[in-house]
């Protein structure tokens, strides 16, 4: 079994106790690989090495057209090794190998993007009355700690890291530790890339009591960025707030999906088996909570149910697999508990169930109350809740009834009705007649329990940097 370590100051190296994780493929349900298995010694060690790279090191001080060499650099190596990388999530997660693609290509836009967001963002120039002259310089803020979910491993490790680099931080990664791989061979390329020693670290290991809470306590950090559960937002929330340390925190979510009766329903099946079965439906922006108007509701589910009843299941490394088993044992036991509370909840599965292995078949739910588990609570998983709706008011209501406020999606033809229905619905992205399109300019992030802050663009920039106002006397 292949070794995948830390990489702490530009070096791959064990954990300081020489402990070690399996790190087990969910379609095999069998170890592939051996993990460095971190403790807070090897946390605290990342963030001295960060530290020491941006207070000593030339990252900072490089400038922005350097840093942004480098960071082509690297996605160039990722472009060139993309079936490596892509293979890493797909046996650590059992996302199927396309879909791995998809997210590979996705990351490295992401490398692409903010290396040139940095070096071609202007700032804002305030001439003023008084013979003075104002403006904003952004510098970076220092040590960034990124945590990662297991979902989108490379895809979110990027997300939140190239946008600290560019910007000239210094970074903590620290992966889920069930999807470990891709983020040791990331920082692996970022070497061959030229990124210069404790610019980028990554360490493995668990979150409570060990690798994780170690760097969201630690005092030495400048920055938290965080994707996962609310409650795991909360937990870190509460930990940097210890020595006011900023955070931004992508959270769960619970999307709503509205289908008028005037959509196109070719497309709106489309996005709808998309928004909910794709990834095995284990994305935090995933339409679980689908709403269709009465006088399409029996033409669509028709559509809906046979088009979810033709996903290919199978070996996530075969190419024509559609549809992989859950992450994790773990992950799986989670949502299969569902089924086993939804006859007393009320719920009634019209396709779909627990599979063989750690599958969770394409799963479509009709007949629950609006308080059943499943229409409150995040799933995770394959488990789409589909209601029929009169008004557009009612399902306005209806789909804005959540703690939740990640993404909502729209399907109508009525101009109108799409501008004033995304207005009126509570969620940070709102789709209409598409899902899963995004521009990395816009911001990014959730409402209540969905996330505090937003990433993207210079909205990123404003995370990851200490703006500053510099007045200037011009006139004596
Ligand atoms: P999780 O919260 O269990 O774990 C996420 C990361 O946090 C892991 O790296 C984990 O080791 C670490 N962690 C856990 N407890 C910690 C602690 N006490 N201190 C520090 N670190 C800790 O989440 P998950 O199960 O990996 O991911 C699924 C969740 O992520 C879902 O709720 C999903 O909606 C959410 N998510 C949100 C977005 C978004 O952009 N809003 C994107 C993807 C996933």
């Amino acid at each position: 079994m292949e070794f995948f370590g830390h990489v702490i100051d530009g070096k791959e190296v064990p954990s300081i106790d020489g402990k070690t994780m399996h790190d087990v493929d969910p379609y095999t349900r069998e170890p592939w690989a051996a993990v460095a298995l971190g403790s807070k010694s090897d946390a605290d060690r990342a963030v001295a090495s960060a530290r020491t790279a941006f207070h000593e090191g030339p990252w900072p001080r490089m400038g922005y057209e350097k840093r942004q060499q480098i960071l082509h650099r690297l996605a160039d190596l990722m472009e060139a090794n993309a079936d490596e990388l892509a293979m890493a999530d797909t046996r650590d997660m059992g996302k199927p190998i396309t879909q791995a693609h998809h997210d590979v290509a996705r990351s490295t836009w992401n490398v692409r993007f903010f290396a040139d967001h940095a070096r071609f963002s202007s700032a804002e120039a305030l001439p003023m009355d008084s013979g003075h002259h104002a403006y904003t310089s952004y510098g970076p803020a220092g040590v960034a700690v990124a945590i990662s979910p297991w979902n989108f491993p490379l895809m979110l490790g990027t997300w939140k890291v190239a946008p600290a680099l560019a910007w000239g931080n210094t970074v903590v990664l620290k992966p889920a530790e069930d999807t470990p791989v891709s983020a040791t061979v990331w920082a692996r390329l970022a070497i061959e890339a030229g990124m210069p020693p404790g610019v980028l670290n990554v360490v493995h290991g668990f979150g409570p009591d060990s690798v994780g809470s170690a760097l969201t306590e630690n005092p030495d950090v400048d920055r938290i960025t965080f994707t996962g559960e609310s409650t795991t937002g909360k937990i870190i929330s509460a930990a940097a707030s210890k020595h006011l340390i900023p955070v931004s925190l992508e959270l769960g979510g619970k999307g709503a999906n509205l289908v008028f009766d005037d959509a196109d329903l070719d497309n709106a099946v489309h996005w709808a088996v998309q928004a909910i079965f794709r990834n095995a439906g284990q994305v935090c922006l995933a339409g679980s909570r689908l709403f269709v108007q009465r006088g399409v509701y029996d033409a669509f589910m028709e559509r809906y149910v046979a088009a979810a009843q033709a996903l290919r299941m199978g070996d996530p490394k075969e190419p024509a697999t559609e549809f992989g088993p859950l992450a994790s044992l773990k992950h799986f036991t989670k949502v299969s508990g569902y089924f086993d509370t939804l006859g007393a909840d009320g719920g009634r599965l019209l396709t779909g169930g627990v599979g063989d292995g750690w599958f969770v078949a394409p799963s479509i739910i009709v007949d629950a109350p609006t308080d059943a588990r499943v229409c409150r609570e995040e799933i995770f998983g394959p488990v789409v809740v589909v209601q029929p709706f009169d008004t557009e008011d009612e399902v306005v209501h209806a789909a804005n009834d959540t703690r939740y406020g990640l993404n909502a999606m729209v399907f109508t033809e009525n101009l109108s009705r799409a501008h004033r229905v995304a207005d009126k619905l509570k969620a940070g992205t709102v789709w209409v007649n598409c899902f899963f399109i995004r521009d990395l300019r816009a911001p990014f992030g959730g409402v209540g329990e969905s996330g505090v802050g937003r990433e993207g663009g210079t909205f990123s920039r404003e995370f990851f940097t200490e703006p500053k106002a510099v007045v200037m006397q011009i006139d004596r």
